[in-house]
């Protein structure tokens, strides 16, 4: 895809908008920006590629792999499906994951087969919900990312499958974040294991950065790369700011810094065709360093006769991945949220610029509706799936 110097972006007339991030946020909107209102764009990004943390790229191997661990696609939203399908074709793919849990390598979601498996049962369906109704313990209310779990499923398969592997995530006892992050995992009494149950679960047929480079492939949007906005802000002239970057940056960390939860991705790749039955194996385990092993050519449907896997360690620097949901950091939030609010000519956006644990749909909702809005300021029809966005 063709990108500009600095240079060329400092010598062009003003463009109407600048935004800053080139991932789900920045890349939806430059591209309704510029294709649905005709208007020009310069899309940045610090980072030496676009497509932010859902980047994929073949490593040395041949290998197709996503920089920045597993991106899977799934959604609910057929207006998301709609748009995002202007760029890229599918691959059926759903996604299921096992955790190394005691000696077993069990289906999570926690199902009938994970149970039957973990104590050497045969129970059916209405056993297995029996079952953990024994085990639960009520919670009242419900608050931490602690209390939903063992609300449904009891102390010791929560110290199995959560406690150790939250810790390691997010270097925080699951009673100290809120409820809404273990959430995300439902419990089955069914033999149902995949990780999602979304309508809509496909991968882009030839990756995610081919799509981004589909999306951006227009004449009135330039592409900067390995840039970052305090380097440019004065240099290039715009007439509105996207910023997608962490918000508290933005505002040079006037309230505090807002955490962020990192991760250290170590890539590998083995002379085997296949490392592991599926793309993702979960380590809830203390004693492993490392929470998840992912292996790329079950996601991509690739065939390679060798395969490359990626290990994830949390850790507190290092690029921004995670908001952290707990209370004290959506207080701090609401501050910078406020300063955003009163500060003209500048919006934020997606994950990092809304400090909001999205996925990449939601992210891409999100990114609709602002299109929506500013089509709408500028007295322009938004198209019809575009607002129903939210
Ligand atoms: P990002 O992708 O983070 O893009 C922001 C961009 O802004 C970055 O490229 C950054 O370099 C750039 N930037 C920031 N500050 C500046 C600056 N000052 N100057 C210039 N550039 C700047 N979602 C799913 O739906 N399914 C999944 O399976 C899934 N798996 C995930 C796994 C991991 C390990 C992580 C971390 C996230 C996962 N997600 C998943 C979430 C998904 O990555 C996000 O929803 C999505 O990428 C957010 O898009 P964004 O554009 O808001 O942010
Ligand atoms: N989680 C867990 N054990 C697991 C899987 C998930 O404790 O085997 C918890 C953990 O806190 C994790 C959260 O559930 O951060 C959400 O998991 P998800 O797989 O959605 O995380 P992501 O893909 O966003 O990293």
């Amino acid at each position: 895809m063709p990108t500009i110097t600095l240079d060329h972006a400092i010598a062009a007339p003003a463009y109407d908008y600048l935004v800053v991030g080139a991932g789900f946020a920045g890349s939806v909107l430059a591209e309704r920006l510029c294709a649905g209102l005709g208007l020009r764009v310069l899309l940045i990004d610090r980072r030496e590629h676009i497509g932010g943390n859902a980047y994929d790229h073949l490593d040395a191997a041949g290998v197709l792999v996503h920089r920045y661990g597993p991106h899977i696609f799934h959604t609910n939203a057929q207006r998301i499906v709609d748009y995002l399908s202007r760029f890229t074709e599918w691959r059926p793919y759903e996604h299921r994951v096992l955790a190394q849990v005691d000696e077993h390598l069990v289906p999570i979601p926690i199902n009938l087969t994970t149970l039957n498996t973990l104590y050497g049962l045969d129970m059916d369906e209405a056993q297995a919900a029996g079952f953990l109704a024994q085990r639960a313990e009520p919670v009242i209310p419900l608050r931490t990312s602690e209390d939903v779990v063992v609300n449904q499923i009891g102390r010791e398969l929560y110290e199995k499958f959560f406690r150790g592997y939250t810790r390691k995530q997010w270097g925080l006892d699951p009673s100290e974040l809120d409820k809404s992050v273990t959430s995300r995992i439902p419990t089955r009494t069914n033999r149902d294991d995949r990780y999602f149950t979304d309508s809509f679960q496909m991968m882009p047929l030839h990756g995610y950065t081919a799509m981004f480079e589909r999306m951006l492939e227009q004449a009135g949007i330039d592409v900067l790369l390995s840039s970052d906005f305090k380097q440019v802000r004065d240099l290039v002239h715009y007439r509105q700011l996207v910023y997608c970057g962490p918000v508290d940056e933005y505002f040079e960390h006037c309230y505090g810094k807002l955490p962020y939860r990192s991760l250290r991705f170590v890539h590998e790749t083995h002379d085997v065709e296949c490392f592991q039955p599926v793309a993702v194996v979960n380590y809830p385990a203390p004693h492993v360093p490392y929470t998840r092993i992912t292996e790329y050519k079950h996601l991509t449907g690739q065939t390679h006769p060798r395969t490359s896997i990626s290990y994830e360690y949390p850790c507190a620097e290092g690029d921004p991945y995670y908001p952290i949901p707990r209370a004290e950091n959506t207080e701090l939030y609401r501050r910078y949220k406020a300063l955003a609010d009163q500060t003209p000519g500048v919006t934020f956006l997606g994950r990092l610029g809304t400090y909001k644990y999205y996925n990449m749909d939601q992210v891409v909702g999100q990114a609709l509706a602002l299109y929506q809005r500013i089509a709408r300021e500028a007295g322009v029809e938004a198209e019809a799936y575009v607002s129903e966005a939210g």
